[in-house]
């Protein structure tokens, strides 16, 4: 079918809303509550817009598209809406876009610059303390706007079912278990509600202070801890060659999702405590020896200690970290020229 969005024609599909044919076709519509994971949510009210035939503002993320539509998303009334509906999320917390870990990133902050809006118009809500009692997630309530991202993707993409909204009114607020602070919560620290949210309600812990979004080179690769093969982005400082943030990529296997260890255990490359090169303990204290001289020797102890009580006291473990090709080396090595079948692998749990 057609529709026309500011008297431009677009192709769209049965069961596609207003809002992602705006998106697909690069029409910036204000929207929060709206994720491609997290589904039609129709809460924060920001991507209101017109429609011939239709009385009143609709929420373009809600409405079906029909063939002929005619849809307008910059009247006086759209805009005036969006702006009001932005304002007050901005009013109904507190937003230091200065400090703010999220700044470059935030979608709120987007809305705001597009609609012109240089500060709140109105202080509606009390500080509360942040939640920093987790291992690798800080919770900043001050800057929630409630959209629901978070839950949704907590409940019904990684289902572990952790975040609900509690209380009610303008004391609502995203709560852990029965209102427990995260760290006492059945949280397993994926980061899914992190990477969904879409202001600085929720921030990776170990990136604080690390660097700003526009300073940091992004790096596709592939995660190395298991055989599930998730794709991520690491964030690069390059300055001091290090990682300081790893998010999850939008594409098969894992769609953004990762576990606490892909997500958050990313200082292993530039650790001090890394092993550079090979060591041969002697006289009671490791120096660093040439490869020949660490090969030599390990071969000649292998084969002294396996003609001495046979092949069985032999094991080998291959690890998740190395290539299949690494892998199978380890395996052909034990079994084929140790001669025993102990061989196993850290992926094995
Ligand atoms: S969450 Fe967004 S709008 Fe709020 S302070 Fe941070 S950058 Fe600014
Ligand atoms: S880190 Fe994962 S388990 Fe914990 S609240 Fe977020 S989405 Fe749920
Ligand atoms: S924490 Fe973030 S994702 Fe969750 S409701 Fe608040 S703003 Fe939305």
């Amino acid at each position: 079918m057609k529709i026309t969005i500011d008297n431009r024609t677009f192709e769209a599909r049965e069961g596609q809303t207003v809002l992602q044919i705006a998106k697909e076709n690069d029409i910036y519509i204000p929207s929060l509550c709206y994720h491609r994971k997290t589904g039609q949510a129709g809460k924060c009210r920001a991507c209101v817009v017109e429609i011939d035939g239709m009385r009143g503002l609709q929420t373009s993320c809600t409405v079906a598209v029909k063939d002929g539509m005619k849809v307008t998303t910059n009247t006086p009334k759209v805009r005036g809406a969006q702006k009001l509906v932005i304002d007050l999320m901005l009013s109904s917390g507190h937003h230091d876009c200065l400090s703010c870990e999220k700044n470059g990133n935030c979608e709120l902050q987007d809305a705001a610059y597009f609609l012109g809006i240089e500060k709140a118009s109105f202080q509606l809500a009390e500080e509360k303390p942040a939640d920093i009692s987790s291992e690798f997630i800080i919770r900043d309530k001050d800057k929630c706007i409630k959209c629901g991202r978070c839950i949704e993707g907590c409940n019904n993409t990684v289902v572990n079912e952790v975040l609900a909204f509690g209380d009610r009114s303008s004391e609502t607020e995203v709560v852990c278990d029965n209102d427990l602070e995260m760290k006492d919560s059945t949280c397993v620290q994926c980061g899914e509600c992190v990477q969904l949210c879409p202001v600085g309600a929720l921030i990776d812990k170990k990136s604080v202070g690390t660097g700003r979004p526009w300073d940091l080179e992004k790096v596709n690769t592939t995660c190395p801890y298991c055989g599930v093969g998730c794709q991520l982005t690491l964030h690069v400082d390059r300055k001091h060659n290090k990682i300081v943030k790893v998010t999850g990529r939008e594409v098969v296997p894992n769609d953004g999702m990762l576990c606490v260890k892909g997500r958050y255990g990313f200082e292993f490359p530039s650790s001090e405590n890394r092993l550079k090169y090979p060591m041969i303990k002697k006289n009671g204290k490791h120096e660093r020896v040439s490869w020949e001289e660490a090969l030599d020797y390990t071969a000649k102890r292998i084969k002294e200690i396996v003609d001495r009580d046979g092949p069985d006291v032999f094991s080998a473990f291959g690890s998740g970290r190395i290539t299949n090709e690494n892998n199978y080396a380890i395996m052909k090595f034990t079994r084929a020229v140790v001669k025993t079948n102990n061989v196993d692998h850290c992926a094995r749990t």
